[in-house]
């Protein structure tokens, strides 16, 4: 394989710190071109040093002033904000843009690097969510692939090699179960931040760690994997494997089940889509079988989950529903991180927005973006909500 220039969106966060581990281990394969972080200026100012990019962005505004005087002198063009992530994803030359921001800010990025006719590598789950049927069509349009990350749709689009389409009987989603699956229903409201963000098997930043906590994580996948492979949504199943080694499964229509296993290392799937369609050879990440032990499969408790049906139901909504999801869960999940909310009421403020949300077309970008604002304003209201009832003296409760 030539040398493949990627440009890396969210380069400092956890899928973005991989993917560089990656481009270390394999020397000559790839070579970084541009690198985003929202806020985290030292150790872009490190990441410039090391790397040599042409051109970076800082997306935060404030962040954008200091990152100007820290890299001066660098020789690396500086964009800034929203604007600049564009210009980015845009970038002339650049095979393959990685996206990995977090959250819907990592949606018109993704439109941008595609309408520049880059193929994008995408751990950025929301955007595929929000907006998958619009940013597929385009990418078919422009004639660029659209590569998942997610180690779960990776597994799928392993197994799914050589398949027919139409051989698909389920696709089921493998998921820990994270770290309050085994915390009884009466007890979660008890669930705090630090007891959520301790995932018993992988190390992932905080919003998709408390996702995972919740299983919004697997309805947004479940999402993602509708849009990914043209599945009904009643063909995606997810299943609770708590040692995360198989990584997702294919039951296709004579019975016979394709799995894909490794370890739990988001270094393998990121791999397998910055070298598509070729395979690299690489010993980052062993995985010795005898190891590994037992491999166990049980039922979602779906009603310690309320989030999983969420998404089912965006998803039978239509339309902008999806993004209204995204958004709500994202201003749910922050309302819980600073002590807002409590666990269940991540769900329910999530729940109360999609009650709510009225039958409307998934047609332009524009709709979608102007979706995820009032998704996101609707959450807010919903959070104060339950912050002034919670806040209320006792007594005045029980009048
Ligand atoms: P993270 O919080 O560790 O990193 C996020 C990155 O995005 C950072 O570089 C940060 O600077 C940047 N960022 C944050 N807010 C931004 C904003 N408003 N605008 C632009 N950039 C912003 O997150 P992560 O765990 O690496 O996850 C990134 C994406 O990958 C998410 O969509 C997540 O769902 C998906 N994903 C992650 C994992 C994992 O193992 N971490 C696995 C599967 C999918
Ligand atoms: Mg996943």
């Amino acid at each position: 394989m030539s040398e493949k220039r990627l440009v890396l969106l969210g380069a400092t966060g956890s899928i973005g710190k991989s993917t560089l581990d990656i481009v270390r281990a394999l020397a000559g394969k790839f070579k970084i071109c541009g690198l985003s972080t929202h806020r985290r200026i030292s150790d872009l100012v490190s990441l410039v040093r090391e790397f040599k990019p042409e051109a970076v962005t800082v997306s935060d505004a404030m962040a954008f002033k200091e990152a100007q005087s820290a890299l001066f002198g660098l020789g690396v063009k500086v964009f800034g904000g929203e604007e600049g992530l564009c210009q980015l994803a845009s970038l002339g030359g650049a095979d393959r843009i990685v996206n990995a921001i977090v959250g819907s800010a990592g949606i018109r990025p993704t439109f941008a690097a595609v309408e520049a006719g880059h193929s994008v590598v995408i751990a950025n789950k929301e955007a595929l969510v929000a907006a998958g049927p619009l940013i597929l069509e385009l990418a078919r349009k422009r004639q660029v692939d659209i590569l998942p990350i997610d180690s779960e749709h990776s597994a799928i689009w392993q197994c799914l090699q050589g398949e027919a389409a139409s051989s698909v009987r389920t696709i089921w989603l493998t998921t820990s179960g994270g770290p309050v699956l085994d915390v009884p229903i009466e007890e979660l409201e008890k669930v705090s931040p630090e007891m959520a963000l301790a995932h018993p098997t992988w190390r992932m930043g905080p919003k998709i760690t408390i996702d995972s906590a919740t299983l919004m994580n697997k309805g947004l996948e479940v999402i993602e994997a509708h849009r990914l492979f043209a599945v009904a949504p009643e063909q995606i199943r997810v299943i609770v494997h708590r040692q995360s080694v198989v990584h997702s499964l294919v039951e296709f229509c004579d019975g016979s089940f394709k799995a894909q296993l490794s370890k739990p290392d988001m270094r393998l799937p990121i791999l397998y889509a910055l070298g598509y369609p070729e395979r690299l050879e690489a010993t980052l990440v062993p995985t010795a079988l005898d190891g590994i032990g037992a491999l166990t499969f049980e039922t979602v408790p779906e009603e310690k989950f309320p989030a999983l049906g969420l998404a089912y139901r965006a998803l039978q909504k239509g339309g902008t529903a999806s993004a209204a999801l995204s958004a709500a869960d994202e201003v749910a999940v922050a309302g819980f991180l600073e002590g807002r909310i409590s666990f269940p009421q991540i769900s329910q403020t999530i729940a109360a927005v999609l009650d709510a949300w009225p039958d409307e077309p998934l047609d332009s970008l524009e709709r979608v973006l102007e979706a995820d604002k009032r998704a996101r304003q609707r959450a807010a209201e919903e959070i104060r909500k339950r912050k002034a009832l919670r806040d209320r003296p006792v007594i005045e409760n029980a009048l």
